[in-house]
């Protein structure tokens, strides 16, 4: 990776050059302002003096004010138009003053400014007046120490503050800079470690991922990047460990069925036997071959669902029709047990869905209902209209489900641990994938249920999907039709 300053250095100077290129630009402008303000009081010093000296020789060709005049850093010339010094004031003991070879003119005011004259640096004011018929020139000069001596003091405390601002400036946004940045560098170590974390045994061993940052500091886009660094987090563990739990459920599931199956076979293989003892070893391995393939194809449906690939078809159909299909298929079943399956359907309710998930998710519900239902008892299955939803309901009067145990029975591989209970069938997958179902048709499942009071769990479909405009629902079908075991895998 390139190396580059840091972001703080980077503002660090970004901050200090904007201030210090503003800072001079100010600068210069009020430096101009004050130079050309001083020499204009300066100018109107020289005219103020000049004015009522004019005046006074005006009228009195032999005054000879000019001569006795003697006032410190004020130098006077009287000059005639061929610049011949009539009088000059006492203190021009170093000789006339060079106004230079510039033309004058003779009407006009006009000021100069003597670089190198033996009394100074000099600004001169030339004032052409008439004493007696004749044009005369008085020249009156003053140093120009006062208004250098401000403009030098100027700009010696520029020197001074335009670094010590550009110096504190640098300071205080680095101080900021780096406060405000503090939490991201907090939130780096810990992405990283979070990273590190992830694969390493640290996380598995435990540990969690990440320590939640306290999010509540700020309000600000920082404060923000926290907050949804934590949920981010969250989501993460949370993902992981279910992945892992996943895998390592999946992994023990599947383990069962496939020593059997290792086992049996062994068995069978160690000694000649009977046809029949075959026969027997057969069937068993058919039983737990079956239950691992409704078992993969579970988790595969349920893998689907996960990655938002889980596509229902949206085909018209009859929920009631699919409802009493289904009820149909467990019938045999339910009569074995002299269990009876009471059904309340309302009838011809056209719908669009996938029939063969409908059908896999009221089986589960119905498989689930005799399972768990003692002998003798009644399933009773009902499907309404109700505020424009579909409520399809499977009651039963088996044991129930503890509180303990409700909110986790849509987990996956979660069983109620129920002592004497034949779960031998049982992959703890099918609440799941009916659940996943039923997300995917836009629905949801409730279930109520009580120690010894039985369950109930209801499936709320949203009513709108029934066949588009123009469009026949389908043929009513002859009720009865088989289910392949992938349809039934649960
Ligand atoms: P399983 O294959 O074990 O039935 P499920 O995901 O279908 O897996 O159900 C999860 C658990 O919820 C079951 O192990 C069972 O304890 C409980 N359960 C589900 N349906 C019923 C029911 N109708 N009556 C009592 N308990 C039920």
């Amino acid at each position: 990776m390139k190396r580059t300053l840091s972001l703080r250095s980077r503002m660090m100077l970004l901050f200090a050059a904007v201030v210090g290129v503003l800072l001079a630009a100010c600068t210069l402008a009020s430096y101009a302002l004050l130079a050309h303000q001083a020499r204009a009081q300066l100018d109107k010093e020289l005219l103020e003096t000049a004015a009522p000296v004019a005046a006074d020789l005006a009228p009195g060709p032999e005054e000879q004010d000019v001569n006795e005049m003697k006032i410190p850093n004020q130098y006077f010339e009287l000059l005639d138009p061929t610049r011949r010094v009539l009088q000059h004031s006492g203190n021009l003991a170093k000789g006339p003053l060079e106004i230079g070879p510039e033309p004058i003119d003779p009407l006009h005011n006009q000021f100069r400014t003597l670089y190198e004259s033996p009394y100074g640096k000099l600004r001169v004011v030339l004032v052409p007046f008439a004493q007696a018929g004749s044009t005369r020139l008085l020249v009156i000069a003053m140093s120009t120490r006062r208004v250098d001596q401000v403009l030098v003091l100027y700009r010696d405390a520029v020197w001074i503050f335009l670094p010590l601002s550009l110096l504190i400036t640098a300071l205080l946004s680095a101080w900021y800079v780096g406060r405000s940045l503090r939490p991201l560098a907090d939130l780096t170590d810990r992405a990283s470690a979070m990273a590190d974390r992830v694969t390493s045994a640290g996380s598995a061993a435990g540990k969690p991922l990440w320590s939640p940052l306290p999010a509540a500091m700020t309000s600000d886009e920082i404060g923000r990047l926290t907050q949804t660094f934590n949920r981010l987090a969250e989501r993460v563990e949370a993902a992981l460990t279910q992945l892992r739990q996943f895998v390592t459920d999946a992994s023990h599931q599947l383990r069962t069925p496939l020593t059997v199956l290792h086992g049996e076979t062994e068995l069978a293989l160690a000694e000649p036997r009977s046809p029949e003892s075959y026969r027997n070893t057969l069937r068993l391995l058919e039983d737990e071959l079956s239950k691992l393939s409704r078992m993969v194809e579970g988790l595969f449906t349920l893998s689907m669902a996960d990655a938002g690939q889980l596509r229902l078809a949206c085909n018209p159909l009859y929920l009631d029709e699919v409802l009493e299909d289904s009820c149909l298929l467990v019938t045999p079943l339910a009569q074995a047990r002299g269990i009876t399956l009471e059904r309340h359907l309302v009838r011809d309710v056209p719908y669009r869905g996938d029939e063969v998930f409908l059908r896999q998710l009221f089986l589960i519900f119905l498989d689930n209902a005799l399972k768990y239902s003692p002998p003798e008892s009644v399933i009773t299955v009902q499907l309404e209209k109700q505020d424009g939803k579909l409520r399809a309901s499977f009651s039963d009067q088996g044991p129930g489900i503890g509180p303990e145990h409700l909110p986790h029975i849509f987990k996956r591989f979660f069983r109620v641990p129920r002592l004497g209970a034949d779960e031998s069938h049982s992959g703890g997958l099918g609440l799941a994938i009916a659940e996943a179902i039923a997300h995917c048709q836009g629905g949801v499942i409730e279930c109520q249920s009580a120690p010894g009071l039985g369950s109930t769990f209801t499936v709320t479909l949203p009513f709108e999907t029934g066949p588009e405009p123009g469009q026949a629902p389908p043929e009513k079908t002859s009720p009865a039709r088989h289910t392949t075991a992938a349809e039934r895998g649960i």
